[in-house]
């Protein structure tokens, strides 16, 4: 009987940890143990890329194009690897007894468990705003809203759309789209316009205040208007408006809501600590903490947006980047290999990685160490990180072949030369 690893999730997270431990086991001669991946898709997906798919009609790209660069058939990418893929959607966790159940009525034992299940869009409890709001996670989430906005400037007079959230998925959202928009108001469809709509002081609240100002200038030069301090308290889906703290209400055809994540509500009433904001609580090898009393069964560790992590400066959790995820899912990889072979575990040490905000065109602002580096030296920055990233995913001329294909499509859909 083969002993199972069984990793929860195909991102970011536990597609790394599935590469890392099929490749492991194999060097390691540990032919007693399997590794089975499960993911609701068949496919993983490069979200960083999300923002430009939204923003790109069908004339310039088909479905099947920007799928075939944004996303990647996990059977490929896990091609030649012992890694078992269960294309299955997971509804329930048995961490006291080591089972996972699946949509489909099976379920997977395990004798240890990474969880990389991601995180989803949060509400805040306000009335009307998740019946009416197109989110930005999925690569079908990104067709929704370039769907929607192409077929809204056929049948409106002035479309507007309200992005709700200025962290880095709305102002980058709101940097790509709007050029496309005042396309379409050159082109006499309609008029248009973004109000992104922001409850901190400045977008991007917590970022260094070089790439804010860089960032917000940049929005201001396209041309996306900017309310800060401003908190949406309900959506009048009726009225198709939203009504602010401040007693305004903006109208809207269009309305993308950014402001909130909350881990994966699968990972909601686990028998395992938590932190205040609902992530999973973990020691510094990455392992879940049991509630007081409760044994789980094997070891289970989490990675990824699901979990908190202290960062190196203690008091506030590592941001929920891809680079974060990849980082504790190696890190989560080497410590089942060395628990299965008795050696000690290894702590997380979080780092402050590289970022780059894209807005617009061939515009990035870049934070490198101390160094913020904006315009199209940053956005080539951002090129070579997802060569980098396709590289490590897939073979070397499938993963050329595929970047040059993104740089061709994105190129030809910039408006902004
Ligand atoms: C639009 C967008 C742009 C971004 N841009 C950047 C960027 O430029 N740089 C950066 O570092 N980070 C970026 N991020 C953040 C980054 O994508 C996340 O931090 C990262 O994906 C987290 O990795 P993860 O493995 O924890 O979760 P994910 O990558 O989200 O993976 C979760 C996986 O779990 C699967 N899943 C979820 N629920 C179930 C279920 N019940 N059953 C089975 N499978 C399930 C999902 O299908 C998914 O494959 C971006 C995010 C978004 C949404």
């Amino acid at each position: 009987m083969q002993q199972t690893i069984a990793i929860l999730g195909a991102g970011f997270g536990g597609l790394r940890a599935a590469m890392l431990l099929g490749k492991a086991l194999r060097r390691h001669k540990l032919t007693d143990w399997r590794v089975a991946l499960v993911d609701r898709n068949d496919y993983h997906t490069y979200a960083p890329l999300l923002y430009e798919v939204s923003a790109t009609p069908e004339e310039v790209a088909t479905y099947f194009d920007l799928k075939s660069i944004v996303t990647f058939p996990l059977r490929q990418v896990l091609g030649g690897l012992a890694v078992e893929l269960v294309c299955d959607t997971v509804s329930g966790l048995d961490l006291p007894h080591g089972k996972v159940a699946l949509a489909s009525g099976s379920s997977l034992d395990y004798d240890y468990l990474i969880i990389a299940l991601g995180a989803e869009a949060r509400y805040y409890g306000i009335a009307g705003l998740q019946e009416a709001a197109l989110g930005l996670k999925t690569f079908d989430d990104a067709m929704r809203i370039r769907d929607a906005i192409w077929l809204s400037s056929c049948a409106v007079k002035k479309l507007i759309i309200v992005i709700g959230g200025g962290g880095s998925t709305g102002v980058e959202l709101a940097g790509e789209l709007q050029p496309w928009l005042n396309e379409i108001t050159r082109a006499g469809r309609c008029s248009t316009g973004i109000t992104l709509l922001h409850a901190g002081a400045s977008v991007l609240s917590g970022f260094p205040q070089r790439v804010v100002e860089k960032v917000a200038a940049r929005l201001g030069g396209l041309k996306v208007k900017i309310l800060t301090n401003e908190r949406i308290v309900a959506v009048e889906s009726g009225a198709h408006a939203v009504r602010l703290e401040s007693g305004m209400q903006i109208p809207f055809d269009i309305l993308i809501w950014t402001a909130g994540v909350k881990p994966n509500s699968i990972l909601g009433k686990l028998p395992v600590q938590y932190e205040s904001n609902g992530r999973l609580a973990v020691a510094e090898d990455l392992s879940l903490l049991a509630d007081g009393g409760t044994r789980l069964h094997g070891k289970v560790y989490g990675v990824g947006d699901a979990v908190y992590v202290g960062s190196t400066s203690g008091d506030q959790a590592v941001p929920m980047t891809a680079r974060s995820a990849i980082a504790q899912a190696s890190l989560a990889a080497r410590n089942v290999i060395a628990d299965i072979q008795g050696k000690p575990s290894i702590a997380y040490k979080p780092r402050n990685y590289p970022y780059i905000i894209p807005v617009g065109g061939k515009y990035a602002v870049a934070k490198i160490g101390p160094l913020v580096v904006a315009g199209f030296p940053a956005w080539l920055f951002k090129g070579g990180v997802e060569l980098g990233y396709l590289l490590a995913i897939l073979p070397p001329l499938h993963a050329l072949r595929v970047w040059f294909k993104g740089i061709k499509l994105f190129t030809l859909n910039d408006r902004l030369g």
